[in-house]
């Protein structure tokens, strides 16, 4: 029996319901807030503020929220909160500016050899926190072959592009067919290398991750796929199959999480969050976001200075395969950078000040060959 067979003979006994299953009795829309346990006043509240970005949540994330927490972190992350509506000068619709740099529809094209796809705007959740929820707002914005036309167009024009990051949206909330049909479209561009999935499938419909939809992803490209964990609670025995699959599947696997203050803003639940993507999951901790300048998101910024405190304990803490890099992604399209912790302290000509993990600054003295010095 292969390894494969043995695979998804466990996926089966690990899941209960299917996915249909899930997303059915989940939250699907507005009116489904009603059927969750909240106080009349919770539930008036989460109506109004859901005026403001669409909710969903399948059954199986719904699962995980301790309701006699009002502050539960699970909650936190997909109940809307009438805070969301309170918006401050400064925060943006479009916060990384993806729009701008957006020569076609639905693709974004800011770095040389890397391009952003969005085959649809539907999400399996929405995340209060999202940085894209003002193009998740707006209707008829799904898959269709034709949408795509432009987009593969002019990844087949620019041969300096290796990398088609699928995003959205929610790429995992297309059907398998439609993924094998976009993969196909990419694959045949000869000079992409490596197809990207940014998505929060596996950890809110973990179900969804079936052999159906990793054999639609398989083909000639590098297949990496960015999962989007937040908090250790939601690292499931289910996510765990999902993960399985995928990495039994020889996809790549990296998270990407959000530093939501009231969510994951400590050490050590970014401690556990980080070990346990990478010790359960098999997943490398890649990006900590620090919060975006969303509308109506202040309530779950922390300050920089906050977020670099936490990032250098986490450096400290874990090893380098579980740390990721604390980074910003500036306005006007400035891009992704690390905002710390750092270690150098300046430097004297050949002497460079820089701090050790603990806490001493010391003297490095470069010692280089005639040629570096000279130039
Ligand atoms: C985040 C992002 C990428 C991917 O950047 P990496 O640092 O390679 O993960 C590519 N293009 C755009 C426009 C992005 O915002
Ligand atoms: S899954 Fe991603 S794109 Fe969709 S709402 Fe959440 S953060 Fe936004």
């Amino acid at each position: 029996m292969t390894t494969d067979a043995n695979l998804y003979d466990a996926i089966e006994r690990s899941h209960d319901t299917t996915w249909q299953d899930d997303v059915r009795a989940g939250v699907r829309q507005v009116r489904d807030l009603a059927s969750l346990p909240l106080s009349p006043a919770e539930r008036e509240a989460a109506q109004r503020a859901a005026a403001n970005h669409k909710v969903r949540i399948p059954k199986a994330y719904l699962d995980l929220i301790d309701w006699n927490d009002p502050a539960d972190p699970i909650r936190a992350q997909v109940i809307p909160s009438t805070d969301e509506l309170v918006e401050q000068e400064g925060e943006l619709d479009d916060p990384i500016a993806d729009h701008e740099f957006s020569p076609v529809p639905r693709l974004t094209h800011r770095h040389a050899d890397r391009v952003l796809l969005f085959p649809t705007y539907q999400c399996a959740v929405y995340c209060r926190f999202c940085f894209r929820k003002e193009s998740l707002t707006s209707i008829g914005r799904g898959y269709t072959r034709e949408a795509l036309k432009l987009a593969l167009a002019y990844i087949a024009d620019h041969p300096e592009i290796r990398e088609v990051i699928l995003t959205g949206g929610d790429p995992l909330s297309l059907s398998d067919k439609a993924l094998a049909e976009i993969r196909a479209g990419i694959e045949a561009i000869p000079h992409v290398r490596l197809l990207r999935i940014h998505t929060r499938v596996p950890v809110a419909l973990p179900s969804r991750i079936t052999p159906g939809l990793v054999a639609a992803l398989q083909g000639r490209l590098m297949v990496t796929v960015v999962t989007h964990f937040n908090h250790p609670r939601e690292i499931t025995d289910a996510a765990e199959a999902a993960c399985r699959i995928m990495r039994h599947a020889g996809f790549v696997l990296l998270n990407q999480s959000v530093l939501l203050k009231g969510v994951n803003d400590s050490v050590e639940v970014l401690e556990e969050l980080c070990r346990e993507l990478m010790y359960r999951l098999g997943v490398k901790p890649y990006y900590l976001h620090h919060g975006d300048l969303a509308r109506g998101m202040a309530h779950r910024r922390t300050t920089i200075a906050e977020g670099r405190a936490l990032a250098g304990a986490l450096r400290r803490l874990l090893s380098g395969i579980c740390n990721p890099t604390y980074v910003i992604d500036l306005p006007e399209g400035g891009g992704k950078v690390p905002l710390g912790p750092c270690y150098v302290e300046g430097h004297d000509g050949e002497a460079w000040r820089i701090r050790g993990q603990d806490g001493e600054v010391r003297t490095y003295a470069e010692i280089v060959g005639e040629d570096s010095r000279r130039s």
